[in-house]
């Protein structure tokens, strides 16, 4: 059975990719944070249908806290296979001259810092060299990576930015080593990270600006993520695929 661990996972994206990989016959993570209850719901839920996952908490932004995240998916699950770099924050909309350092710094260590430690954990763990089997990465980026959001989170889409970067880069990296790293690039999906609100009326016009004309599921991200893990995408690495409506 192949291991998938999938970071931030107690709602959302995450949780209906952890729900799609189970349905796929992975075994799951599903790290959360802060939200115990609603990770364990979610592994109640897989293992009620005779699928296989934990929970484990980890703030995935937090050098040792990942290592252990990462010791207990192996210890817990016997192996990995696949990381999905899935957690990540937006803050409030506001103009760059407006920002605090502070934001800038909790907004890169959540969206890029951890992400980059996790997926060097997963490499330790995965690369051939290391006498692993190999293995997938997914980076939950954002089309904002390649709009730059302007009047919005210049900091948010510059974190994005650097983890496109990332994927790119590390996927020439490691290919040799037989892991695969690609990434996922959501527009406006219906999810809780858009509750921290924003000017009147936004999220209508967001709606507006996308040519299908509506917010995208959860689900709707979790299947590309889904397919990028898997083998069905076996030729694919350092490349993207934009869950935008069209966007
Ligand atoms: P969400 O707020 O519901 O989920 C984010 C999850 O990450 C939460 O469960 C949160 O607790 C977790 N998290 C945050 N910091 C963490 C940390 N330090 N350690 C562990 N977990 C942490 O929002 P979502 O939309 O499901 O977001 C998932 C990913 O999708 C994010 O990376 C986000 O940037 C990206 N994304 C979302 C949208 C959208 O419109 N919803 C668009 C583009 C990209």
């Amino acid at each position: 059975m192949k291991v998938m661990l999938i970071t931030g996972a107690s709602r959302g994206i995450g949780a209906a990719t952890a729900q799609l990989a189970a349905e796929n016959g992975f075994a799951v993570a599903v790290n959360f944070h802060r939200s115990r209850e609603a990770a364990e719901r979610l592994v109640v839920g897989i293992t009620d249908r005779g699928g296989k996952a934990v929970a484990i908490r980890a703030d995935a932004s937090r050098e040792e806290e990942i290592r252990h995240l990462f010791e207990e998916t192996t210890r817990q699950l016997d192996r990995l296979d696949c990381l999905v770099n899935n957690a990540g924050i937006l803050e409030r909309q506001m103009r760059l001259d407006e920002m605090e350092v502070d934001r800038l710094h909790r907004v890169f260590t959540t969206n890029i810092t951890g992400p980059f430690l996790c997926a060097r954990e997963a490499v330790r763990r995965m690369s051939t060299k290391y006498g692993g089997y190999g293995g997938t990465i997914v980076n939950v980026s954002s089309l904002a990576a390649k709009t730059g959001a302007p009047n919005e989170y210049v900091d948010y889409a510059a974190s994005k930015g650097a983890l496109d970067s990332l994927t790119m880069g590390l996927a020439r990296e490691v290919a040799a080593e037989g892991i695969r790293v690609n990434g996922v690039r959501p527009a406006f999906i219906h999810t809780d990270i858009h509750a921290q609100g924003g000017e009147p009326g936004r999220i209508e016009r967001l709606k507006d600006s996308i040519p299908l004309k509506r917010g995208g599921t959860a689900r709707e991200v979790a299947e590309a993520i889904l397919w990028l893990a898997s083998d069905k995408s076996s030729y694919s690495t350092g490349t993207f695929i934009d869950v935008t409506g069209g966007r």
